[in-house]
C-alpha cells in the first residue's frame, strides 16, 4: 500500500529577478492558488524578496523557503542570514546542500550538515539536496554516493528533527541541461534513499519521509516523474521562473 504522503512542489529561483518580476510571478501563482489542491508549493525566492514573498503569500496554499542558511543563530558573520532569522521572517523550508552549494561555494558534508541540524533547532524544515554527477553515475558510485550524502546529513538529527523534513533526489547531470533522469532511473534512486533513510531511522521514518525528485523538471514530464511510488513532489529549478511553466507543473502532479 502507498504511504500517503503530501506532495510537494518547491521553486528554486536561484539569484534570478528584479524586485518587479519577483513580486508579479508571486502575485500570479497566489491569484491562482486554490487550483492546486492538495498539493503543497513552495517558492524559494532570493534572500531580498522573502520579507515580500511571506507578506503576499500570507492566507494561501504557497508557503515560502530560503535557499541557503548559515550554521550559527547570530554573531559576526559578514553576509550570512541565520536559520532564526529566516524563521522569524515567517519561512517555513529552507534548502540546503544544493549541488551548487556544494560546488560552487565549497560547502562540504561537514557544513551542510551544521546547517541542517541549526535550521532544525531553529523550527525550519529542510530540504536537503542529495546527487550524483555524471561521472559516480557512469563509475557505478551513484548508489554509494547518494548513502553517504543521506547518512552525512542526517547525522545527530533525532527521529523528531526528521519529522517535516524532504529530501530532494537532484542528480547534477540532470540540473539545468533539459536531460532529466527517466521515470525509471529517478524510481531506483528514491527507492534507494528511502532504504537509506529507513536504516538510519527506522521504518515508519522512511515511509514518512518526503522524497521529491529535481533536474529539468518540465510540465510535460512532471506527471511521469511523480506517479512514480516513491516520488512525493518536484524541485523545480528554471522552470519555476515563469508562473505559466511552474502551475503547469503543480497542476500535472495534482491528485
Ligand atoms: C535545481 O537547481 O534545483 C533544479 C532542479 O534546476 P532545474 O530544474 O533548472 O534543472
Amino acid at each position: 500500500m502507498r504511504a500517503v504522503r503530501r506532495k510537494l512542489v518547491a521553486g528554486n529561483w536561484k539569484m534570478n529577478k528584479l524586485r518587479v518580476d519577483a513580486y508579479v510571478l508571486v502575485e500570479a501563482l497566489t491569484r491562482s492558488s486554490k487550483t492546486f489542491g492538495k498539493t503543497e508549493v513552495v517558492i524559494c525566492p532570493p534572500h531580498v524578496y522573502l520579507d515580500m514573498a511571506v507578506s503576499m503569500t500570507r492566507g494561501t496554499c504557497v508557503v515560502v523557503g530560503a535557499q541557503n542558511a548559515f550554521f550559527e543563530t547570530s554573531g559576526a558573520y559578514t553576509g550570512e542570514t541565520s536559520p532564526a532569522m529566516l524563521k522569524d521572517l515567517g519561512c517555513v523550508y529552507v534548502i540546503l546542500g544544493h549541488s551548487e552549494r556544494r560546488t560552487l561555494f565549497g560547502e562540504s558534508s561537514r557544513v551542510v550538515n551544521k546547517k541542517m541540524r541549526r535550521s532544525i533547532e531553529c523550527g525550519l524544515l529542510p530540504i536537503y539536496c542529495v546527487g550524483e554527477t555524471l561521472e559516480q553515475r557512469r563509475a557505478g558510485a551513484a548508489f554509494e554516493v547518494l548513502n553517504e550524502q543521506v547518512m552525512y546529513g542526517l547525522e545527530g538529527i533525532d527521529n523528531r528533527g526528521l519529522e517535516g523534513m524532504v529530501i530532494a533526489y537532484e542528480p547534477v547531470w540532470a540540473i539545468g541541461t533539459g536531460i532529466s533522469a527517466t521515470k525509471e532511473q529517478a524510481q531506483e534512486a528514491h527507492r534507494f534513499i528511502r532504504g537509506a533513510v529507513e536504516r538510519f531511522g527506522g521504518r515508519e521514518t522512511a515511509i514518512g519521509m518526503r522524497i521529491i525528485y529535481g533536474g529539468s523538471v518540465t510540465p510535460e514530464n512532471a506527471a511521469a516523474l511523480v506517479g512514480q511510488p516513491d516520488i512525493d513532489g518536484a524541485l523545480v529549478g528554471g522552470a519555476s521562473l515563469k508562473a505559466e511553466t511552474f502551475m503547469g507543473i503543480v497542476l500535472a502532479v495534482k491528485e
